[in-house]
């Protein structure tokens, strides 16, 4: 039998995805084969693990934060770019754009 390319929504957790087999998207039932078969069906989707977040809070993280924000004002989008000019690693630029997106929402939605 062909595999079957087309979308559905899972019998088993309701999601849409690639059908699979037994009327389960692709994900459950890999998960299933994986598992070997259980009678019980495919065993839960791992719980992608929400990070806390990293917002600077040492003087020091806020002013490069600063920096980055006075960068980003001139013009200044390159991660690479910046972390040459931050003496930083791009690592350090993406926690610093994340942090800079999360503080401007919490201003947003203090203000809404
Ligand atoms: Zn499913």
């Amino acid at each position: 039998m062909a595999w079957i390319r087309t979308t559905i929504t899972c019998r088993h957790c309701g999601k849409p995805g690639l059908y699979g087999n037994r009327d389960w998207i692709q994900a459950c039932y890999k998960r299933w084969i994986n598992a070997g078969r259980p009678t019980s069906g495919p065993p839960p989707a791992p719980v992608r693990q929400q990070r806390e977040a990293w917002i600077p809070s040492r003087p020091s993280a806020v002013g490069r934060l600063e920096d980055y924000r006075f960068l980003r004002e001139q013009g200044e989008l390159d991660k690479e770019m910046l972390a040459d000019r931050l003496n930083l690693s791009i690592r350090h630029v993406e926690r610093l754009i994340a942090a800079d997106r999360i503080l401007a929402q919490q201003a947003e939605s203090e203000a809404a």
